[in-house]
């Protein structure tokens, strides 16, 4: 999914008072600004400066126009001088854009000699930022606030991680999830509307027929196999005959899913052991290969994490962390530590060093033993994030993690894995984590954080709850309760 050409619109807020030579320098200055920030070259996208409000009417058609840009994936706001606010009610009362109110200054300090009236009628952000603030609150307008002076790179670490959370929404609203078969029999967690999903967020969830990627498989040609399996050679340590012939079957699998996605547009998708009506092998190695190409995907028919693990790979443009479908599988309780894997599917985005190809029968189903890529984990920090219904509503639940260095060889799992501890640690954050109703699937990044994740759900308007360092599970327990009650009234 390509999101390099997402910009974010600097939308400067001021009036007619002051008279136009404080007007050319609010702009000249908001323009040494925005051109400032891009050419830090820290922030993962572009912004591009759309000139100083001065009346209702243009920052209505400003508001109008952002709306219309499919390149626009946010809003940035400042008020360099005081801007009436009531000018602003009607341009963000129709703003559809994830907004972020910057509350900075052009100038880091105050200049001893040279402050006067004039230099504080031209710099009081601290003023019009707060009546700026105020028509924000009073609108209940959800949008993110960035306090600090725009030239640290602190502060743009802010602005990049809302911008992120914005192309994730943007992402969203027109991501698209191909299905093979339904969720696996039975199981709840995994289920959802479909249709809050569609209102909510912008996910176009439908199903395609099995048999019919059965029937693209079988039409899938000698040529592109080999191909395929080139690439595989590239990336991965492949073996040689009996085993290669499980591997070529995963290509021409691969082949022809990334064919059906790519004819339909669709950046996420899910299947299921239960339904591989025609299919020699469940997809693995197929699965994890389309993963590392940015593709999401969920198990066991979980839309939810597939399309989920879709945003967050969009949100991680140009970082290298990793990003994976996920499952909490088995713990070390000695260690306080839980054991993350899948049947197969596990992205090598995350993997610790090159992995391998193993083919091997799966204890689940009755297909032949699929080829599956087997590595361990990268240690590092990360976050775990689990989609919930909660019944006309979704709540996101994220969890800080800290993935380790193996600690033991595990010879006879032939998966790859991630072992992590859960903060605060595994007793408190599993408790957290199973009040809140988090589901044995998760995405687990390495390339966001939690602060993205909570701003992601503010734009997309959904409950969030996150289990920390600081979790402590009375105080969580009791906001739980609090935040069900809000969101269940709206
Ligand atoms: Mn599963």
């Amino acid at each position: 999914m390509d999101t390099s050409a997402y910009t974010f619109w600097l939308i400067v807020g001021s009036q007619f008072l002051y008279g136009p030579e404080t007007l050319a320098q609010v702009k000249a200055n908001s323009m040494t600004m925005a051109g400032g920030m891009n050419a830090a070259g820290d922030l993962p996208f572009e912004i591009e400066f759309k000139g100083v409000m001065k009346t209702a009417h243009e920052i209505e058609a400003v508001c109008k126009a952002a709306n219309a840009c499919d390149a626009c994936a946010g809003v940035i706001t400042f008020c360099h001088t005081f801007s009436p606010s009531k000018m602003w009610i009607g341009g963000l009362s129709l703003l559809q854009k994830p907004w972020l109110h910057f509350h900075t200054q052009f100038n880091r300090e105050i200049p001893n000699e040279a402050i006067d009236m004039d230099y504080m009628n031209l710099h009081q952000s601290a003023h019009g930022d707060r009546e700026h603030g105020f028509i924000g609150t009073r609108l209940r307008s959800p949008r993110k606030v960035v306090v600090g002076y725009w030239d640290d790179e602190s502060t743009r670490r802010k602005i990049s991680g809302w911008m992120r959370a914005a192309v994730g929404a943007t992402v969203s609203r027109s991501l698209k999830v191909m299905r093979f078969g339904d969720n696996m029999r039975e199981v709840a967690v995994t289920e959802g509307d479909k249709i809050e999903a569609q209102i909510r967020f912008g996910w176009q969830v439908n199903t395609w027929p099995v048999g019919q990627l059965a029937e693209r498989i079988a039409a899938v040609t000698d040529a592109e196999e080999e191909a395929q399996l080139e690439a595989y050679r590239e990336d991965y340590d492949v073996p040689d005959e009996p085993d290669l012939a499980a591997v070529r079957y995963q290509a021409r699998e691969q082949v022809a899913i990334r064919a059906m996605l790519d004819d339909e547009g669709c950046f996420a998708f899910t299947n299921t052991f239960q339904d591989l009506h025609g299919m020699r092998q469940l997809p693995g190695l197929a699965t994890q290969d389309l993963m590392s190409r940015g593709y999401g995907y969920g198990g066991e028919g979980d839309w939810k994490t597939a399309a989920m693990t879709a945003v967050v790979k969009a949100m991680s443009r140009g970082l290298g962390g990793g990003t994976s479908f996920m499952e909490d599988y088995t713990y070390d309780l000695a260690a306080g530590l839980s054991l993350g894997a899948h049947m197969l599917e596990v992205c090598p985005s995350v993997a610790a060093g090159r992995p391998m190809v193993r083919v091997h029968a799966l204890g689940i189903g009755d297909r032949e033993p699929p080829a599956r890529l087997v590595f361990e984990g990268k240690p590092g920090s990360a976050v775990v994030c689990s989609l919930v219904d909660m019944g006309g509503r979704f709540r996101l639940i994220a969890q800080d993690i800290v993935c380790l260095a193996p600690t033991q060889t595990m010879p006879n799992l032939p998966v790859a894995r991630v072992m992590w501890k859960p903060l605060p640690d595994l007793e408190t954050g599993a408790e957290a984590w199973i009040i809140a109703g988090g589901a044995h699937h998760t995405t687990l990044s390495y390339d966001i954080d939690a602060d993205i994740l909570r701003d992601w759900a503010r734009i997309m308007d959904i409950e969030f709850v996150h289990i920390g360092s600081d979790t402590d599970v009375v105080a969580f327990e009791r906001d739980l309760m609090i935040s069900d009650a809000v969101w269940n009234r709206r």
